[in-house]
């Protein structure tokens, strides 16, 4: 066993299955080529030190020490790792932590899970702690929701730590059981844009929130262990809780009809359903912002075969499926469409399916 090592995890875009993760649903990531690096040394003095290129000012406190509250800032998302790991009862000791990330933060793409499955798998590793790495997306969603307070699903850290090269993740959440869907499209003259429109994030934490407890008093009127159980899209509530339902069962159901387009090489007819998310988390969910409205109807008034939000909400990333040919034009229009609402620049850029987690320095033998 190694006392130190570089380990790295990705970002993750999410094809379709928004804000179902949850409702115990489906969603269907892909990793991004663009990752948090951590570099890692065990320390014998039982101190946790904790930087990042991305941050300043270091933290340093006593793995004892670490409890709920003890840690605030980005630090939370390492620290709380380390915490939860410990909490279930894993040997973990001290570490000095260096940080390097090319996920923008807060940008939707999960710089969070990212920062946390990197560090999961480094203080795992690295004390010789062997758990699969379910479990360390489990620990990394404990950290986020218990230490720094953000009632996060399981879709991002699964997709850190689970996704695979050219391959789009399929994942049940309530199992855990994972399908690795091929999703290659530059053999067949397709891409993937992403937009990231650089909206500010506007009450995110709080709207996050109020969603779960809509979905969780829906299915408790309903009488369903979550929503992923109903059998029906419309259901009988007070209007608000109707479109919120609507929302989730349409939703898994998208994911299932893009999972069987793609096993059977039809890429190119996921796009209309790429765009009925889009409508469904607008008209039904209300998480939807003007950038990310403007974004959607401006790749498709560009040829776009769909287009879609996707992560949470409320600022973020756009996705769009489109002809290798026309990422030029589609850009522009997006470009062009901001400009003439007096957006700021959005930044355009696309993306393939990469790798999931791993140690990224060579390990000796010792
Ligand atoms: P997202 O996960 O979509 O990027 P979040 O708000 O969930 O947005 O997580 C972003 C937070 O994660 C940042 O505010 C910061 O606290 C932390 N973070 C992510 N990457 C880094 C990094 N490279 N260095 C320091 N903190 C980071
Ligand atoms: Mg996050």
């Amino acid at each position: 066993m190694t006392r130190d090592g570089v380990f790295e995890a990705p970002g993750r875009i999410n094809l379709i299955g928004e804000h179902t993760d949850y409702n115990d649903g489906f969603v269907l990531p892909i990793a991004l080529p663009h990752v948090v690096r951590v570099t890692a040394a065990r320390r014998d003095d039982g101190v946790l030190r904790l930087s990042s290129r991305q941050a300043s000012g270091v933290t340093e406190i006593r793995v004892v020490d670490l409890v709920p509250g003890a840690v605030t800032g980005w630090a939370a998302y390492v620290a709380g790792v380390v915490w939860a790991l410990r909490e279930e009862g894993h040997p973990i000791g001290g570490f000095g932590l260096l940080v390097d990330g090319q996920v923008p933060l807060g940008a939707g793409l999960s710089s969070s899970a990212a920062l946390e499955s990197a560090t999961a798998l480094a203080v795992t590793e690295l004390s010789g702690v062997s758990l699969e790495r379910r479990a360390l997306a489990r620990i990394a969603q404990r950290a986020e929701n218990e230490f720094v307070g953000m009632p996060c699903g399981i879709m991002d850290q699964s997709a850190s730590l689970l996704a695979r090269e050219r391959h789009a993740l399929l994942l049940d959440t309530r199992s855990m059981e994972t399908e690795h869907i091929p999703f290659d499209l530059a053999p067949v003259g397709l891409t993937l844009l992403v937009v990231d429109t650089k909206a500010p994030h506007r009450l995110v934490d709080g709207e996050y929130a109020a969603r779960r407890r809509d979905c969780h008093r829906a299915a408790e009127l309903l009488g369903v262990p979550a929503l992923r159980d109903l059998d029906g899209a419309e259901q009988d509530l007070p209007d608000r809780l109707r479109r919120r339902v609507r929302h989730v069962v349409t939703e898994n159901e998208r994911v299932a009809r893009v999972a069987d387009l793609l096993r059977a090489d039809r890429v190119r007819e996921i796009g209309p359903l790429l765009t009925e998310s889009h409508v469904s988390l607008r008209d039904d969910y209300e998480v939807t912002v003007p950038e990310l409205d403007v974004a959607v109807e401006a790749l498709l008034g560009a040829g776009a075969l769909g287009a879609r939000m996707t992560g949470g909400g409320f600022g973020g990333c756009v996705i769009a499926l489109v002809e290798e040919t026309a990422v030029e034009v589609c850009t522009e229009a997006v470009e062009v469409a901001f400009a003439g609402s007096g957006f700021a620049k959005p930044e355009c850029w696309t993306a393939v399916a990469a790798a999931g987690a791993r140690r990224a320095d060579h390990v000796s033998a010792v």
